[in-house]
């Protein structure tokens, strides 16, 4: 986690303590660094310096407004996968002409927006996709910019529910069927061909899968250009992973140089799209222990903050490292770390040994990417509030959710 430091026994985000924090803002609470969040953003645009590359930020690993507006004031263009995050960058005063729409069911209302938004282009995940989009350009008039999303058939290495460019993956066009279908592409009067896409998967640590799946678009490319269809954009996806505990993680000018090496000389513009490494790092979850509960075999300290707000434990049996925010003369003792959700699954960590009574302030962090984005209100819980902190002031930058919220939505019948 960056940005984050020790003064005299408190734990800091930039110049602000986080105890300051939990007073005004209340738990449980994301908190995020603008500092980190432009440095993250600043990694990316060194490593790429020099070449004509467009980075797409994945808006699913955090679509707060503020991160939005920042990044797009940092130049970026985004990847989306709904018109609920279209809707987001251009509250945000992103610009649509740098949008990229990526998932595998995008519905038409979805694709007659973005088309008449003038988005970048669509990542087509297959055939019918295709078809429909075409069908929906003709209607409007228009020519949809298009790329197809090919499958690689490369294993990432990461863990299965985040790996997403293997044959059996559901996304993507398979890589020796989207020749052809760029044929057809090419002679519709409705269809743009712009580019070529690939994205295999998140929490890369090494560059090679990444590399691979590359060679193998290229080489696509290359047939493709001999078809006489010349490609403007190769989006090579996002994917690189972080440090959530002890990992030797990449940073972008490593994790990129193969790619930027392989790619060296040619012409396209090169499209990636970071989420995870733009944003994890720049947030922790701040939640406070409500009871200790010494146990048979295990010790439990029930904390403020559940499965709902953090989901990536549950889901994904993912570790995040959670430390006091302030030192404490406690005996330290190994404890599972659980919400107060209604299920065994709802645990933030386990076997963690820390010195902690009821009443502290613990933060979990590395939770900036995919944290608030997959939150729920499972157990009627009020989403958290989150807060950027830039340098020694504090935005709110999403209100806590109310009671009343839960239910705004809902009727009775009469
Ligand atoms: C989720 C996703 C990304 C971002 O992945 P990270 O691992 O967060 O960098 C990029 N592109 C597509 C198509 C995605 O689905």
């Amino acid at each position: 986690m960056n940005h984050l430091s020790v003064v005299d026994g408190i734990l800091h985000v930039e110049q602000l303590a986080l105890p300051e924090l939990a007073r005004t803002f209340g738990t449980p609470c994301y908190v995020y660094s603008r500092a980190a969040l432009g440095a993250a953003m600043q990694g990316y645009k060194d490593a790429l310096a020099g070449r004509d590359a467009l980075i797409c930020y994945a808006v699913k690993a955090n679509s707060n407004l503020a991160i939005l507006s920042l990044f797009a004031r940092l130049g970026a263009g985004f990847d989306i996968v709904s018109r609920g995050e279209l809707a987001r960058v251009l509250a945000a005063g992103g610009d649509a002409g740098k949008v990229v729409f990526s998932g595998v069911g995008k519905s038409a209302t979805e694709i007659r927006e973005a088309l008449s938004l003038g988005i970048m282009c669509f990542n087509v995940e297959s055939e019918a996709e295709l078809e429909r989009i075409e069908n929906i350009a003709a209607a409007l008039k228009k020519r949809a910019p298009v790329a197809l999303r090919v499958n690689p058939d490369v294993d990432p290495r990461t863990h299965p529910y985040i790996s997403t460019g293997l044959r059996n993956n559901k996304f993507g066009i398979a890589i020796d069927q989207a020749r052809a279908i760029y044929r057809r592409a090419s002679q519709s009067q409705h269809l743009a061909v712009r580019g070529i896409a690939c994205h295999i998967g998140s929490q890369l640590l090494d560059a090679e899968p990444a590399a691979e799946a590359a060679a193998k678009v290229l080489a696509l490319a290359d047939q493709l250009a001999s078809d006489g269809i010349a490609l403007q954009n190769l989006d090579l996806g996002g994917g690189m992973g972080i440090r959530y505990l002890d990992e030797d993680a990449p940073v972008p000018a490593t994790y990129l140089a193969p790619l930027l090496a392989a790619t060296a000389g040619r012409s396209e513009r090169l499209v990636f799209e970071p989420g995870r490494s733009l944003v994890g790092n720049a947030g922790l979850l701040l939640t406070r222990v409500e009871y200790l509960k010494r146990g048979t075999e295990k010790n439990f300290a029930v904390v403020d903050a559940a499965m709902n707000d953090l989901m990536r434990p549950a889901l994904y049996d993912a570790y995040h490292d959670i430390v006091p925010v302030a030192a404490s003369r406690h005996t330290a003792l190994p404890y599972e770390i659980v919400g107060p959700v209604c299920e065994s699954g709802d645990f933030l960590g386990h076997a963690r040994k820390l010195a902690i009574a009821a009443g502290d302030l613990l933060a979990i962090l590395s939770a900036g990417a995919y944290g608030m984005t997959m939150s729920s209100n499972y157990n009627s819980r009020p989403r958290a509030a989150e807060v950027l902190v830039d340098g020694a002031a504090a935005h709110l930058v999403r209100r806590r959710e109310s009671i009343a919220d839960l239910y705004a939505g809902e009727s009775s019948v009469p």
